[in-house]
Formats: structure tokens, sequence, C-alpha cells
């Protein structure tokens, strides 16, 4: 190891500034080999090292050292090769390297799991510590870093505080969702939580919503970036049991500027991964049917996003579902929770893009939201995309103390539990609103994947929780 002595470049430079690298000798990458291939005068090696979705082809001459081991490699190894970059002959690549040297450092001793024929997605969840070295998956997780950095650039930029809320909490925010318990007492005990670790019951944070509401009255714009746990056991291809939520929440703002927030937000993610990250968009648009993936999403970037109230949207599903032009497992109602199904009529068939649906029920919403002058809907939205349905929920939030409590009280949720929630509304309380957008979805959305499980690297749902 200690002849090659320059300094590791990633693929992605070498691709990506070809000019630059044509001619240079004594270039070092590492990385594992996808395929190899033999010819009567010298061998390919096609090395890939996560840095970005193509590969590098390196030629190795019988010349070099240890040719015979080098030629008996297969897919899996991982090499560390020095040698000089040359324009490419090949279609498909403009740079190849003509190896002076390869160090193999990591060989594949039983029958590697990744073979070309095996790779479902579903087999791959089943070797989730593996499969970051797939086309798929890798390019997937690269975009997913693509949304969490952009996210911090979008907010960052418009002068949001990314701030930090508990993962542990007494409270439970939707008033309804299922929660992990975290405690110390020993398996069996009759709880008495008096004595648990925190001297009372404790779960695991399903938002971090109710404590950003206190940072966003003292900062003004904040934005939470964490885990997000919830014992759902919804066995569909868009719930996890841990995910990650994205949850800006502002002060003097209703929920029109959140509306807006909320689209500038998505287009600006999308752009960000059309400007960055081609390569992998381009090969996801491979796989599936994926097809047009990448002028869906110029679409995106540019179209204002529908809007509809939901007494609209039920018109619309009704009218759908009453001329037969739809058949809804569910059927619609005002006043009925939209399904996914509604959801995906309303966006992928009605408004064909993203729509945002506000003003939903008061019933069918958790107990923060404002109040409309109807006394019957709530200032809610949802924002929907094609292929996922709900990607983001947010409101405007109850900021008259009155009605809040009345509204604790009607839904029967302990009073006492909220006081430091109840206090914002009476210190200086300000109109504020906010919403929270599920990474995992707008992965999902941004990649065209259709399952969930494939857009974390390990996913955890009910039942699983291997690796
Ligand atoms: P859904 O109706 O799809 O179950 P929700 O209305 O319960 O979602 P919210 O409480 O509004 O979800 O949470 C905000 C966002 O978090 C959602 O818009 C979605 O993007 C994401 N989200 C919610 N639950 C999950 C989950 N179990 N797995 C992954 N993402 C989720
Ligand atoms: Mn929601």
């Amino acid at each position: 190891m200690k002849e090659i002595e320059s300094k590791r470049v990633l693929i992605k430079k070498v691709l990506e500034e070809s000019d630059k690298f044509v001619g240079q000798e004594g270039v070092l990458v590492c990385g594992w080999v996808r395929s190899l291939r033999k010819s009567k005068h010298c061998s390919f090696v096609v090395v890939n090292d996560g840095s970005t979705q193509n590969a590098l082809q390196i030629v190795v001459d019988p010349a070099v050292a240890n040719y015979e081991d080098i030629s008996k490699m297969i897919t899996g190894f991982c090499i560390r090769a020095r040698g000089k970059m040359v324009a490419s002959q090949g279609k498909g690549q403009t740079i190849e390297m003509v190896a002076e040297k390869i160090e193999i450092i990591g060989t594949v001793n039983d029958e590697y799991p990744l073979q070309k024929k095996a790779t479902s997605l579903e087999f791959l969840r089943e070797v989730a510590h593996l499969r970051a070295r797939t086309n798929t998956i890798s390019s997937v997780l690269r975009i997913r870093h693509a949304l969490s950095f952009a996210t911090h650039k979008f907010f960052g930029d418009r002068g949001f505080f990314y701030v930090h809320t508990p993962i542990v909490t007494a409270s439970d925010c939707e008033g309804a969702g299922a929660m992990f318990r975290v405690t110390t007492l020993p398996p069996g005990d009759a709880a008495d939580f008096s004595k648990d670790f925190y001297g009372k019951p404790t779960f695991l944070t399903v938002s971090g919503q109710l404590e950003a509401e206190c940072l966003a009255l003292g900062l003004g714009q904040v934005y939470t970036f964490g885990p997000t746990f919830r014992a759902e056991n919804s066995n569909t291809p868009r719930h996890l049991s841990e995910f990650w939520m994205i949850e800006p929440e502002v002060a003097f703002c209703d929920l029109d500027d959140l509306a807006e927030l909320a689209s500038d937000y998505l287009q600006f993610l999308i752009g960000h991964v059309l400007d960055h990250y081609r390569p992998e968009l381009e090969f996801l648009s491979t796989q599936n049917q994926n097809g047009d993936l990448i002028s869906r999403l110029q679409a995106v970037r540019a179209a204002k996003f529908h809007r509809v109230s939901y007494t609209e949207a039920v018109q619309i599903l009704e009218e759908a579902m009453n001329s037969k032009k739809q058949k809804f497992e569910f059927k619609v109602y005002w006043g009925c929770d939209l399904q996914t199904e509604h959801e995906r009529y309303l966006t992928e068939k009605h408004f064909m893009g993203p729509v945002i649906v506000t003003d939903y029920p008061k019933e069918i919403k958790a107990f923060y939201m404002k109040e409309n002058p109807d006394g019957k809907t709530v200032r809610a939205m949802d924002v929907l995309v094609p292929g996922v349905g709900e990607i983001i929920g947010g409101s405007q939030r109850e900021d008259d103390h009155q009605k809040l409590v009345k509204r604790i009280q009607e839904m029967q949720l302990h009073e006492k539990d909220y006081w430091w929630y109840l206090d914002l509304r009476k210190f200086g309380g300000a109109p504020h609103a906010g919403f929270g957008l599920g990474l995992e979805r707008a992965i999902m959305y941004v990649t065209g994947m259709t399952n969930i499980r494939d857009v974390i690297a390990f996913p955890r749902f009910s039942g699983s929780a291997e690796f």
C-alpha cells in the first residue's frame, strides 16, 4: 500500500472534470468492482466508489503486476487503483484509466449476494447491509442527501434557524398518534410511572411541532429536522414507524403565506436535484415506469401549485364517484377523512400535478389548528403529489387562548399537560403557522420509488427492526 502515495480522488470528480484529468498519471481511485471483462490482450474492470452514479472503466494490461489475480476478480471485490487517465475509446464514457498498479484490498470469498439477476427491490431489503452498493439504492441515498442538504440551504437562506426539539416527550402532539413508550421500568412491572425514569409516562416523539412553536414565538422563523416515531400498524408502502420530518414553524404567518412557503420549498428541492443529480435521475428514469421522471420534475419546478378547499375537493370526488368516472373503496362525503385513493385521484387524475387542499373539517384534524369563522373548518393544509398522495401536512395554529382551551376540552385531552403550550397564547401570542414534510415521502416523489422502505437505508416498520 505504501507505494501508492497520491491522494485518492473521487470518481465523481474524475468523470465531471474529465478534461482536466485526461493525460494525468498516478491518479488514485478506490472502489468496488461492478464488472470485469477479459479480452485477448487485457482486462476491463468497471469500478464504482459510491460518489456518483456512473462508474469508471479501468484497462489493465497483462504487464501490470499481479495481473493473474486481477483478472480473476469478480463483482464485489474492493480495489485501489493507480493509473493514467486517457480519453476513452468506448461509447458511453469520456475518460478511462490505464492501470499502473492495482491492489486488491477486499476479496469476495463466498457467493456475492448482489448478483445481477437477483436484485429485486424486495430481495435487496433482505440485504440492506449491502444494498448501498447497488445502482438503485445508492442513487436514492445520494438524492436523500441532496434533499437534506437543500433543506438547510433553503431555510438557512431565508433566515430560518435550525432548532432541535426533544425526542423523548410526555405529550402526544396529535392527540391520536400511536406512540412508542420510553421506560426504564423492568418488564412485567404493573406500570407505576411515578417510579419511572422521568416520573411520568414518556414516549418517542411523533412530531416536534409543539416545541417548535415555542421557539418560533421567540426566534421568529425556525425549522426542525429530526427523526419521528409512530407505532402505526399500517402496513403500507408509504408508512414507516421511524421516519424523518422537516417542520418549519413561522411567526406572523397565515395559511396563505404557509402554502407559498411549502410550494417554494418543494420547488427548491426539486430544482436542486435536477441541477446537481442528473446522472441519478437519468438512471432512475430507466427503472420501473419512471420514463417521464425528469420532465415531470421540470414541469413541477416551474408550475404554480393548484389550490382547492376541502369542500371543493369533496365535490370533485363526489362528482367523479357519481358519474362513475372513478370507483373508490371508501365512500366520499363532506366530513370524511380523505384516503390515499382520494388524494391520488385529486393529484393524479384531476389536477395532474401537486395540489394544496385547505380548510378541512375540524373534527378530522388536530386540536391546535385555527378555527375558521364558519365554526366548522380549520386552517389546515395538505400538499398532495402524484404517486405519493400526502407529502406535507400543516396549518395555521390556534392563537386564541379561549378557543384553544375549548378545543382541548372538546377533544378530551388533559388541559394540565398543555400548560406551557397554552402559555404561548397568554404571553405575547402571535399568529403563526407551520407544516411537516416527511423526508421519505419527498424522496419517493423525486425518485419515483414506489415503496418507502427503499428510500431509507435501514427501514423500521411493524415486525421489522433488522440491521
Ligand atoms: P398520513 O395521512 O399519510 O398517514 P398524517 O396525516 O398522519 O399522514 P402528519 O401528521 O400530517 O401525517 O405528518 C406530516 C407528514 O409526515 C406527512 O405529510 C407525511 O409526509 C409524513 N408522514 C406521516 N406519517 C408518516 C409515516 N408513518 N411514515 C413516513 N412519513 C410519514
Ligand atoms: Mn397529515
